[in-house]
Formats: C-alpha cells, structure tokens, sequence
C-alpha cells in the first residue's frame, strides 16, 4: 500500500552517524516504500548518499543533498535546491539531533549553544523556510522528532538536550494553532529509549549509563522500559509514517509518545 504516493518528502538528518540504522535514515527509506520521492538532507554527504542508495536499490526514488541546517543560509538553498529538483515539498521531517551529557552546572555554554543550534533552530529554519511552500502548496505535513526527554528525567542527565526538544515541543504546538488555516499539519514524535547508532555514539551517554560499557548500556536500557526493551528507528520511521500520511490529516499539533510505556511509569 503506497501510504505517499505522488508525495515528495525531505527528511533533514536522512543519514546516519554510524553503522545501521538511524531514526532518519529508516523514515527515509519507510517514506519511499510508501511512494514519496524523498530528498534525503545531511552534512554529511556519504551518510546521505548512502540513504539514497538504499532507496534506488529497492526501486524508490531519492535525491542527496548535503547541508549543515544549524545555518539560516544553507536552509534557503536546500529548499531551493528540493524545489528545482521535485517541484513540490508535501512533507518535511526534522530529525537532526545531536545529545551532550551534563547538569546546568556541567554544561559548557559552548555546548549549550550548539545543542541548541542542531535541535532546535534547524527544525525552526527549515519550517521558515518550508511552511511558506507548504501554504502555497496547499497545505502538508511537518514531522518534528522531539524526545521524551523534552517531558521526563529518562534516568541520565542531559539538561541542554530536554530543554532543546521541550522548546520544539512548544514551537509545534504554536505552528501547528498558527498554520493549521492553511493546512499545513505540524506534529511531533517523542521518541522513547531507541537503539541506534546516535546513542551508541554520542558522547557521554555510554558513560554516563555504564562506565563505557556499550552492552551494559543496552542492558540498562532495556530494562528501564515496561515493555522489556527499547524501540528500533522503524518504530520512529512508522509514526512518522501516519503523520506524513493523508491518514492523519485532521491530526495537528500533537506530541506523539513513541517509547514502549516508558513515560507511564513513575
Ligand atoms: P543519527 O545521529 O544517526 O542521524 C542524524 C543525522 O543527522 C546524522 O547522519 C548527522 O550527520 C545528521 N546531522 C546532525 N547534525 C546535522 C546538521 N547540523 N545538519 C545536517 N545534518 C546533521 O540519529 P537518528 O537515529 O537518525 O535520530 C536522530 C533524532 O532522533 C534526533 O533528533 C534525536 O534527538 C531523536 N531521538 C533519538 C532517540 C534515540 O534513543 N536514538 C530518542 C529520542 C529522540
């Protein structure tokens, strides 16, 4: 069933940081077996080449393109550049997202900037950018990839992570009241404790989860959720899935909880 025929879909942050499967790099392929055309944005271009290869390998249609969308003017060209590509922008989904370990008293202000930067004003510049499109358009769906993180201490402490992912909570909240005339949806997914190469890999979480211990890690992970594990990128991939989708088309401006039963328990 092609849930997105005739669509064409960005996915911003479309690669993934490491070996397997990243939350991006598995809506992008999800989003092109569901028959959208799928314009696959990262900075780093072998990552998203790599995401594109995928899709052409299983007949879909993908275009790479490489930007860093912490800044304003690589935003406008890769809109323009999507546009001269596939005419249209029906979905945008933001993933980037890059998680710094620490306490308000840890955290460098350096640091703090730059978490900021990545997950929170690139998905606000790719909607200035993309909304504009959207309305003239006629409407579409923006998928934001927030956290549960942004609504509960998840056990580790990453203050500048929750509090960037808590902001797009709000800042699609609001989008969602101010567009909705225009028919352009904006949702949110919080995912829960997923296992994926950023967690492997981002800086910190091992250590502060294991002493470093990648396996124990997962161990603690999983047993943290009621469901007895964590969630994989296509749990993501598959709500991003309905949220780009006409099926959620009187859906607006929720925050989709995507985690296993996790922020049940107290
Ligand atoms: P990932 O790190 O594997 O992939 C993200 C991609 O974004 C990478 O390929 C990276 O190169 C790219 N990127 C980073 N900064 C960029 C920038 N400034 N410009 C352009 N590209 C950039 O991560 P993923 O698995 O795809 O998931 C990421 C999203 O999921 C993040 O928003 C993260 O906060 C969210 N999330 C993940 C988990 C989890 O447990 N894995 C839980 C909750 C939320």
């Amino acid at each position: 069933m092609e849930r997105l025929e005739g669509k064409v879909a960005m996915v911003v942050g479309a690669g993934s940081i490491g070996p397997g499967w990243g939350n991006g790099k598995a809506t992008a392929v999800t989003f092109a077996r569901h028959g959208a055309q799928v314009f696959c944005v990262d900075r780093n271009r072998d990552a998203a080449l790599e995401t594109v290869r995928l899709i052409e390998g299983e007949g879909g249609s993908a275009t790479a393109f490489t930007a860093d969308v912490s800044r304003g003017a690589e935003v406008a060209v890769m809109v323009q550049a999507c546009l001269a590509t596939y005419r249209r922008i029906d979905v945008l989904d933001n993933n980037v997202g890059i998680a710094e370990t620490g306490s308000v008293v840890e955290v460098e202000e350096t640091e703090w900037d730059r978490v900021f930067a990545v997950n929170l004003k690139s998905a606000y510049l790719a909607m200035k950018h993309v909304v504009p499109v959207m309305i003239a358009q006629g409407g579409g769906s923006i998928v934001n990839i927030s956290s549960v993180a942004s609504i509960s201490h998840v056990g580790i402490s990453y203050v500048s992570y929750g509090a960037s992912k808590a902001a797009m909570n709000q800042m699609t909240r609001t989008s969602a009241v101010e567009f909705a005339p225009h028919h352009v949806r904006v949702n949110a997914i919080l995912p829960g404790l997923m296992k994926t190469p950023m967690v492997e890999h981002s800086a910190g979480l091992a250590a502060s989860y294991a002493k470093g211990d990648v396996e124990e890690m997962w161990r603690k992970r999983d047993a943290q959720v009621p469901m007895g594990h964590m969630g994989d990128a296509f749990d993501v991939a598959n709500a991003a899935l309905f949220l780009a989708s006409d099926e959620s088309r009187y859906v607006t401006g929720i925050t989709l909880v995507v985690d296993g039963g996790l922020t049940c328990r107290s």
